[in-house]
């Protein structure tokens, strides 16, 4: 147990810069959520670690991923404590990206649904009932997409500020993910989707909105990363951590170089393979989709491989079961 404030300890656990404290020894007694996603790790097993496996010895800055810091240190009675912000001119870049990512993402789309809504203005009395259908169903699916992104960019921007609004009730899994398959059926005619449900699966404690914004992104990307006719599983059941049910999205497409799966959960990361070329995508989608999983108390982890052509990736995730307490609701809403 370590003796930082309670308080203290909630702001800096959720703040967009990496907090460590250190004991007299350099050990980690406390590292924040930035600091164990930028490295892959546990807040709970980074402790006891030593601080110079990290960081260099009486260094201002730090080059992390991809990213230079600026160290700032301060200590009181029992700790030293790190503060680590990206360096100014790198924000600069990492705003400039985000704009042009945005734009192209909100640009791609709306300029088809104005083409096609022009075509079917234009000529409507030369179109027949199949041509108007295609177009409708095009501006429809250009239309969802728009919507997807405007959905994660607001989460993205409330993950920042860490307001996240999220209403918790009990939940039937299976039944949340067909209404989320329906909408991507449509839209990936040519895979097939099937949904498996272990029996006597327990409802699961969710934000119902969150929870489908988070399956839409894993199995739109399941169907994007997947050659066509690219058959998806998404098998639900009870998880071997008690409490918990698992929920797996497999599909068998081009799956993730080993060295590029920590990067995935990042924002706008999206890793060079032939179907990103030709697929549309911000890279802010596992991002969210890992920070709302956590908000809800649960995990994410990935297996892939790229071994074979279409060795594919299973996404799975644990969300905690809605009888299991009403005190870790509680706690939820307090984070
Ligand atoms: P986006 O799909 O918008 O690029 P995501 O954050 O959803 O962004 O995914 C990040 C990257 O992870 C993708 O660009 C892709 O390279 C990889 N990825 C995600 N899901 C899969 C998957 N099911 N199979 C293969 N690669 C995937």
């Amino acid at each position: 147990m370590d003796k930082i404030d309670v308080n203290f300890k909630k702001i800096i656990e959720n703040l967009d810069s990496i907090v460590l404290a250190v004991d007299y020894d350099n050990k980690i007694v406390f590292a924040n959520k930035y600091f164990c996603t930028l490295f892959n790790t546990n807040c709970e097993l980074i402790k006891g670690k030593n601080l110079y496996d990290f960081l260099p010895e009486n260094a201002d800055t730090v080059a992390l991923k991809d990213y230079t810091y600026k160290i700032t240190k301060f200590d009181d009675e029992f700790y030293s404590y790190y503060y680590l912000t990206v360096i100014d001119n790198q924000l600069e870049k990492v705003y400039s990206d985000f704009i042009s990512t945005v734009s192209h993402e909100l640009r791609t789309p709306l300029t088809s649904i104005r083409g096609f809504a022009d075509t079917m203005l234009m000529s409507y009395d030369k179109l027949d009932k199949a041509q108007i259908q295609k177009f409708l169903t095009i501006i429809k699916e250009q239309s969802n997409r728009l919507i997807k992104l405007v959905e994660n960019l607001l989460s993205i921007s409330k993950i920042q500020v860490q307001h996240s609004n999220l209403v918790f009730k009990s939940v039937n899994a299976k039944s949340q993910i067909e209404q989320v398959a329906d909408i991507l059926k449509n839209q990936y005619p040519t895979h097939p989707f099937e949904i498996k449900c272990e029996q006597n699966v327990p409802n699961i404690l969710v934000d119902e909105n969150k929870f489908q914004q988070i399956m839409i992104n894993l199995l739109d990307n399941a169907a994007k990363y997947s050659y066509e006719k690219g058959s998806i599983t998404v098998s639900i059941s009870n998880a071997i951590k008690e409490n918990f049910v698992s929920i797996k999205v497999e599909d068998h497409g081009v799956g993730i170089e080993p060295q590029n799966l920590s990067k995935i959960f990042e924002k706008f990361t999206r890793i060079e393979n032939h179907l990103t070329r030709k697929t549309q995508g911000s890279g802010l989608g596992l991002y969210i989709v890992k920070n709302l999983i956590e908000k809800m108390g649960g995990q994410i982890c990935v297996k892939s491989s790229t071994e074979l052509p279409n060795s594919g990736s299973v996404f799975e995730i644990l969300m905690p079961v809605a009888s299991y307490t009403s005190q870790s609701k509680k706690k939820l809403e307090d984070k």
